[in-house]
């Protein structure tokens, strides 16, 4: 064997085997960080073991055997084929890495067998006498060499320019090996093709192997450093997204509570530093709830949004801005020059939000109650500049909305105590610190107890037995009122059931309504719900509405009255005669019982006038067809008037005050074990 042959297929040989390990290295990488690349890549340099191994292989049986014998023949044409598949693994796997997605199946199929096809092809065509170096032979080499060079060079362009590629040292590694095992390939092909420069050059072919070898070893280290660093950037990432998940809203990507207090304590840092004020504008949209319950979650989630970007576009870049929950935002402004600039600040806010807002082609007009408390003056902390500001926003609220109000110490005591209460009602029902008190509706004719009427009262830890109109108009304005209500439509209707399963059961249960409950979509439902859960008939249900409420409800309540009126409910109106409205205008309503407020009855008999207007309800409602009861009766001498005045039904203190469920079945059972009806003494005194 000569000389050169000895080193060429040594030469091979070693080609191979490091192409085996840089095969080993991308099939362990695949295997740890599966990206599908990298297999088209361990099939590449596979197919490059294959075509260097058997190429060294046939030249090494050429000593031996002559060029038709079928070894040498099939050698051949093995280096040729893996020769090729080489290229098309190494253009399929880096389209799959700089195009982010594999090529089409079909397209994949075309190019590994278009590419086998050739290889063999040119074996067969150009001779597989690797030993003849005769020009045919020297041919197919360059052809494929070529090919080589071009799929390492177009390649290493790719991955230099593919935009979604992490940048990073393995990136430029791996691209600069490409482009070297390119030029690498031009070089052999340039050697090759002219002898003069393979004359000079000789004795440096051997050096340009190892340049080969630093290429590959490159490559692989490259491509480790690499994935290492995409890992590394995917960490970043996710740690990056889970702060923006643990310090913002999800709805509308502003930062959360926790977030803001601590950029305001760094703002009020540097306004301390640089002896400057700092303001804090709380917001809080007004009737939010009711767009809420109206047009749906979706448009409501809408409307915050976009309240959100109009508050972001209003205020500086430096300022920040919160959503706190619900439909409260809060604004940090920083380095305000005096309270005038704060409350500009909040009059532009208000004018942003208050343009027109277009949820599924309906106009929506939001207006926004605004609290402004400045620091240092009101408070010198983050969470007492939140809390003052919340405080004169609720004076804001209270002055009629769509007002922006700045903080005053001494006038928000009130409001605090306000707030205070409000965070204590959402959990009152949770924490069983509702009572219901009860009192008895008697009949007139007989002085029995025909009815009990449910009044909520609030057991509060600190300020104890707290009574409707301490607690139900707050409740009203923060929606906690519609579980409230639920609680007390359900423990009252329970416990009347109880009484009327133990013989009182003629029994019938008073449950006043509040607006919100009587404008809530699902009234119908709960109410269905409940009478079944507690198995009292609909008939001895009464469900109390003020005659203001009455007057102001239209539309879903009207229908909801409607619905339950048809499904045997009782409807009543409370407090007759303080809603300034036509008795004829209720008719719209469909009515059962009709009370006549307090304060006509406190003038009865004495005062004519109070009088004749109670004396003319109950005839009305007589001829109407209508149970007409007195409420707020006290003393015998109106007991005796609405006797006479045939007045079906009365309650008051002259019976008894709202008691406990425990002194009201005293009433109902005591005074007769076996007659369930009463005649109480103050009404046999009237009599
Ligand atoms: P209302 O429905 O007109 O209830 C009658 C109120 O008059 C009760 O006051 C009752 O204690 C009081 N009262 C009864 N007899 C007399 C009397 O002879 N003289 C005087 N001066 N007062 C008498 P309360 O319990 O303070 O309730 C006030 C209002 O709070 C109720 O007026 C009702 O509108 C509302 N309310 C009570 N419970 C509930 C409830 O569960 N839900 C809702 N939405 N409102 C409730
Ligand atoms: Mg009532
Ligand atoms: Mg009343």
């Amino acid at each position: 064997m000569t000389q050169p042959t000895l080193l060429s297929v040594v030469g091979l040989l070693a080609q191979s085997g490091v192409a085996v390990l840089i095969a080993v290295v991308f099939g362990g990488l695949l295997r740890r960080y599966w990206r599908p690349y990298l297999r088209h890549w361990t099939y590449s340099w596979i197919g490059l073991a294959v075509h260097a191994g058997a190429g060294g292989i046939a030249i090494l049986l050429s000593q031996w055997f002559p060029v038709t014998h079928p070894a040498r023949f099939a050698l051949a044409l093995a280096a040729g084929i893996a020769g090729y598949l080489q290229i098309a693994w190494l253009v399929l796997g880096t389209g799959e890495l700089t195009a982010g997605r594999a090529l089409r199946p079909r397209t994949s199929r075309l190019l590994l067998a278009g590419l086998t096809l050739l290889g063999a092809a040119l074996v067969v065509a150009y001779g597989w006498d690797a030993s003849r170096s005769d020009l045919l032979f020297t041919l197919r080499v360059t052809v494929r060499r070529l090919a080589v060079a071009l799929a390492f060079g177009v390649g290493g362009t790719l991955i230099s320019r593919a935009p979604r590629i992490a940048r990073g040292i393995g990136r430029r590694v791996v691209m600069a090996s490409f482009l070297g095992l390119g030029v690498q390939q031009l070089l052999f092909v340039s050697l090759t093709i002219t002898p003069s420069l393979r004359a000079s050059f000789g004795p440096y072919v051997a050096a340009l192997g190892l340049v080969d070898l630093v290429l590959y070893v490159g490559l692989a280290l490259g491509l480790v450093i690499w994935l290492l660093e995409e890992e590394r950037q995917a960490t970043m990432d996710a740690a990056a997204r889970i702060e923006r998940i643990a310090y913002h809203d999800g709805l509308t990507g502003l930062p959360n509570r926790q977030l803001f207090i601590n950029q305001l304590g760094m703002a009020l840092h540097h306004a301390r530093r640089n002896d400057t004020m700092c303001a804090v504008l709380f917001l809080d949209l007004d009737r939010f709830k009711i767009v809420n319950d109206s047009l749906g979650h979706a448009a409501g989630d809408v409307l915050l949004q976009t309240v959100a970007e109009r508050i972001r576009s209003t205020v500086r870049g430096e300022d920040s801005v919160t959503r706190l929950g619900g439909d409260e935002f809060a604004v940090c402004a920083t380095d305000v020059q005096s309270p005038d600039d704060a409350v500009q600040l909040a009059e532009r806010i208000i004018t942003a939000v208050k343009r027109p807002i277009v949820i599924d082609g309906q106009e929506l007009f939001v207006t926004t109650s605004l609290g402004i408390s400045l620091f240092p003056q009101d408070a010198n902390v983050p969470e007492d500049l939140l809390k003052t500001a919340d405080a004169a926003m609720y004076r804001a609220k209270a002055q009629g909305r769509d007002v922006v109000e700045r903080y005053v110490p001494e006038a928000d005591q009130g409001a605090l105590d306000q707030l205070d209460l409000e965070s204590n009602l959402q959990h009152a029902v949770e924490l069983d610190q509702l009572m219901l008190f009860y009192q008895p509706i008697v009949q007139s004719s007989t002085g029995g107890i025909t009815g009990i009427e449910a009044m909520l009262r609030w057991n509060h830890p600190t300020r104890g037995l707290l009574m409707p109109d301490e607690f139900i108009s707050l409740a009203e304005a923060t929606g906690a009122i519609v579980p409230m209500g639920l609680w007390v439509l359900r423990t009252a209707c329970a416990q009347v059931q109880e009484w009327r399963d133990r013989g009182q059961d003629q029994l019938r249960a008073a449950v006043n309504l509040s607006v919100r409950q009587l404008q809530h979509p699902d009234l119908v439902g709960h109410v269905e719900q409940i009478l079944a859960e507690t198995r009292l008939p609909a008939a001895s249900l009464e469900l109390e509405i003020t005659e203001s409420i009455a007057m102001r409800s239209s539309g879903r309540a009207v229908d909801s009255l409607r619905a339950l009126k048809a499904r045997g409910v009782r409807v009543s109106i409370d407090d007759l005669g303080t809603g300034y409205s036509s008795l004829s205008a209720l008719r719209l309503f469909p009515i059962d019982t009709l009370k006549i407020d307090r304060s006509f009855v406190r003038g009865v008999p004495e005062n004519t006038d109070d009088s004749a207007i109670a004396a003319a309800v109950i005839t009305l409602g007589n001829t109407l067809g209508v149970n007409v009861v007195a409420e707020g009766v006290e003393r015998p001498e109106q007991l005796q008037f609405f006797i006479e005045q045939r007045c079906a039904e009365w309650q008051g203190y002259l019976l008894v005050r709202p008691v406990t469920a425990m002194e009201c079945e005293k009433l109902l059972f005591d005074n007769s074990s076996d007659e369930p009806s009463t005649l109480p003494a103050a009404h046999s005194a009237a009599l």
